[in-house]
């Protein structure tokens, strides 16, 4: 049982404490003490089911015995920066992630987080190509830093600071974008951008294959392709983020961009490779990572042993485990029963998404796509009081983010439905 202090203590500290820009979830936010595979349990004992797996970061199940194993062991053996030495670690977790990855993308560099690794890929795509001008997708989200903030394309997620050469192109949202899925129309703007905004030159375009942040949404099918193939022509570098998507999560491949059929230049992931552990990468290819040798460059504890013990790990589990298939097959029913909840609620306007990467968003009107911001507040507090834990996102707010641990079960998807049914029944 725990003994530690309760919510009420917790929230007080943390108000006096801790950054007044903290939030959280629900009116009295939970204590969550403890994990294990898709459950939490708040100090009460009380279980969760976990839909939303720390925004994606827990993929292989909260405190995997192995993970948990692997980490335990290398902290008892050595805790070290990255650099200075040698040790096997980083260069098994690297062989390891290379090996996941097409074409010539077999250079690993770590980094603590999402942001960390956009801001690398960003950097070398601008020292590979001498250009400036990036190009991001409206409704993106790619980090927190001065220059992945540039790239992030929603004001909920900007400051005012200096954020040069970013622009960011129509986003070929099929739900809300302008031109439904046609990809070719949506991509005229990325020809424009470079045309009218750069020296017709660019170093680089960076997109997620579906929108995490932005509320799950999948970039038309057949845009990637095109969009890759302007900027290639412009001279610059298309870099994945696969932060979100990444790792299996979409189910039917590892990685998010190949349900698009491209190879990018340069991939940049964090996340789920860590099963909660703060780990993240960028892969490219040999001749780009050459960028980085023209000054000293190097991350202190990016990829320590510690984490990359954990992300070799990880990797493991996703594979002794088929939680790839899992993501598939239990992803493709879960979406299936969603669809039929939209039959059901009219307050439900779309539901997408693939594998366990899957978005429902709420809008008062079908056909104005009002977006239901209240409502969406309501249902998620009614979930949690029968027990089951979901993200929401979106520019308005007002999207449900499924995007549980990957070890998720049939069973599982069947009673997150039931209580989304029971909570709009509720609204
Ligand atoms: N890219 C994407 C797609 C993300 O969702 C996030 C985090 N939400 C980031 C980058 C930034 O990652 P981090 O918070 O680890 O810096």
């Amino acid at each position: 049982p725990y003994d530690g202090p309760s919510a009420a203590d917790i929230a007080r500290k943390r108000a006096e404490y801790l950054s007044p820009s903290l939030f959280h979830y629900f009116s009295n936010p939970l204590n969550i003490v403890e994990g294990k595979r898709q459950y939490l349990y708040d100090e009460r004992g009380r279980r969760y089911l976990d839909a939303f797996a720390g925004i994606a970061t827990v993929c292989c199940g909260h405190c995997h015995p192995d993970v948990v194993d692997a980490i335990t062991a290398q902290a008892k053996r050595l805790q070290h920066s990255t650099v200075l030495y040698l040790n096997h670690a980083i260069a098994d977790f690297a062989e390891a992630l290379a090996s996941k990855m097409p074409g010539d993308l077999k250079v690993v560099f770590f980094t603590n987080s999402g942001t960390e690794a956009n801001e690398l890929a960003i950097l070398m795509a601008r020292l590979y190509t001498g250009s400036h001008d990036i190009i991001s997708l409206r409704n993106s989200y790619h980090g927190n830093a001065a220059c992945t903030m540039g790239a992030t394309a929603q004001k909920n997620w900007k400051f005012n600071i200096i954020q040069s050469g970013m622009h960011h192109a129509v986003n070929p949202d099929p739900y809300r974008g302008v031109f439904g899925s046609d990809a070719e129309k949506y991509v005229r703007d990325v020809q424009e951008i470079i045309d009218f905004g750069t020296t017709g030159q660019v170093a680089g375009f960076i997109s997620e294959a579906i929108q995490g942040v932005g509320g799950i949404v999948e970039v038309s099918p057949g845009y990637l392709p095109l969009a890759y193939e302007k900027v290639r022509k412009a001279g610059g570098l298309c870099i994945a983020d696969e932060v979100q998507a990444g790792f299996a999560r979409v189910g039917s491949h590892f990685w998010g961009f190949e349900t698009h059929g491209v190879v990018p230049d340069i991939v940049t992931m964090a996340k789920g490779i860590g099963n909660g552990i703060p780990l993240g990468a960028v892969v490219t290819t040999p001749e780009i990572a050459q960028v980085l040798t023209r000054r000293c460059y190097f991350n202190t504890f990016g990829g320590n042993p510690l984490c990359t013990a954990g992300g070799l790990a990880v990797l493991k589990v996703l594979e002794k485990e088929k939680l790839q298939e899992n993501a598939f097959i239990v992803g493709s029913y879960l979406k299936d029963r969603l669809r039929g909840l939209q039959e059901k609620h009219e307050i439900i306007g779309d539901v997408r998404g693939t594998g366990f990467m899957l978005g429902v968003e709420l809008v008062t009107d079908r056909q104005l796509k009002t977006p239901a911001k209240e409502e969406i507040g309501h249902a998620m507090e009614h979930m949690k009081d029968m027990g089951v834990l979901v993200g929401k996102g979106g520019f308005y707010g007002n999207v449900f983010r499924i995007t549980p641990p990957l070890c998720f079960s049939m069973e599982d998807a069947d009673f997150f439905v039931e209580v989304m049914d029971t909570a709009l029944s509720k609204l």
